[in-house]
């Protein structure tokens, strides 16, 4: 079944963005979850965390060596009666007679009478005595308790993006799980006949499925989560079937393929008659473009070509997406070009471009389809509209992929 829809006017990239920055920004206020400490990485906080107790816990000592009073060793050498051990883990109470030593490894509780540590480096023990080479002072290499955190002291702030610093200090705290926001859940639909997933065989015609992973990871890497990954054929039923599901699972849909002009563009068929608003945004790759609320869901239409799906999700989704997430904003770089290009009028330019200590070279195969020039890039180089002829050494904007 073949129809067509009038195009709306050509759009500016920084226009479409904007429409879909409105549409997305609302789920800034989703909700929270407590998540358990070993997947708190790069989740943000939802609340302020305080310490449930002190740190250190008790007082301990920071090196391998012997307990004494600092007044036993004021005069040195000196051999003193050495009375136990004290290991890291020791839960019983130690108490140091008057006048002696006991051995303490680091992180081990001090005896009770003990008020400094000398290091094992400055003694010689026969195993019942210690003769100590150095003095000390009382406090020497003791580790009071709360010196480093206090019960109740605000440890993370409400908005933190955990990274393993802040995980070591809320983990040794013994926090078991932390309250952060959920993530932005997104689903993933491609679409098209001619699709195969990877590690089934092709047969003549087909091509394996690469925009429903590539989508996916770049979603994952921009803070979101995926809740589904789905695939439909062109037809419609199957379509609709798959939209419904998503956008019952999911915050944002994110569509590949049929929204051109073909004669099976069932993204653009199907959304056209939910409301949905396809057109041309003054980009390329990436040109034709849609976008649909679906049952109170944001559905963004991206074509199917590889390069344009990805190149759609960098130029408009991504920004957002990082936002939502507290993830730091992609800025761009401004380098030379170091080679000439020429560039079609009217659309902006974004070309897979290689980094080199001078500047920014553009690859090879600017196909929309050359994946492998993709894969290559390191940046993005972003040529205005209203440029056609771009020299050599001329400062362009890039974006890193
Ligand atoms: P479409 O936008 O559906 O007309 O697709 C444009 C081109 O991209 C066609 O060559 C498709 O075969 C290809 N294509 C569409 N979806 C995918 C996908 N998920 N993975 C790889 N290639 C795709
Ligand atoms: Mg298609």
């Amino acid at each position: 079944m073949s129809s067509r829809h009038a195009l709306a006017p050509v759009r500016s990239v920084d226009d479409h963005r904007q429409r879909i920055e409105d549409l997305l920004r609302p789920l800034a206020a989703r909700a929270t979850e407590a998540v358990p400490m070993d997947r708190a990485l790069g989740r943000r906080l939802s609340a302020d965390v305080y310490s449930p107790l002190d740190l250190p816990v008790f007082r301990n000592s920071s090196m391998d060596g012997y307990a004494v009073r600092a007044e036993s060793v004021a005069i040195v050498p000196v051999t003193l009666p050495l009375s136990g051990v004290v290991a890291a883990g020791n839960t019983g109470a130690a108490t140091l007679p008057a006048g002696g030593a006991m051995k303490v490894m680091t992180g081990a509780p001090i005896p009770a009478g003990a008020d400094c540590v000398v290091p094992v480096e400055h003694t010689q023990s026969d195993g019942a005595t210690v003769t100590i080479e150095r003095s000390r002072a009382a406090g020497d290499f003791v580790r009071e308790a709360g010196t480093d955190v206090r019960t109740g002291q605000l440890l993370a702030a409400a908005g933190t993006l955990l990274k393993p610093r802040h995980i070591a200090a809320l983990a040794a705290v013994g926090l078991p799980e932390l309250p952060v926001y959920r993530r932005v859940r997104a689903a993933v639909i491609t679409t098209g006949d001619e699709l195969v997933q990877a590690g089934l065989r092709l047969l003549p015609g087909q091509i394996y499925n690469s925009n429903g992973l590539a989508l996916a990871a770049a979603l994952t890497e921009n803070g979101a989560e995926v809740v589904s990954l789905a695939h439909s054929t062109d037809d419609h039923r199957e379509f609709r079937r798959r939209l419904h599901e998503a956008v019952t699972a999911a915050d944002v849909v994110f569509t590949s393929g049929g929204v051109s002009m073909g004669d099976f563009e069932v993204v653009k068929e199907v959304l056209s008659g939910l409301g949905g608003e396809f057109g041309h945004v003054a980009m390329q790759p990436g040109g034709p473009q849609g976008i649909t609320v679906v049952e109170g869901t944001p559905v963004l239409n991206f074509p199917g070509n590889p390069v344009s799906t990805m190149v759609s999700f960098d130029m408009l989704a991504r920004p957002i997406l990082r936002e939502l997430s507290g993830l730091p904003a992609i800025t761009s770089t401004e380098l030379p070009l170091l080679a000439a290009l020429h560039s079609p009028a009217g659309k902006r330019q974004l070309l897979r471009g290689k980094l080199t200590p001078e500047g920014v070279e553009p690859l090879a195969g600017q196909g929309s389809h050359l994946i492998a020039t993709m894969a290559q890039a390191d940046v993005l180089i972003d040529i205005p509209a209203a440029d056609t002829e771009v020299p050599a050494g001329t400062v362009v904007r890039t974006w890193s992929l």
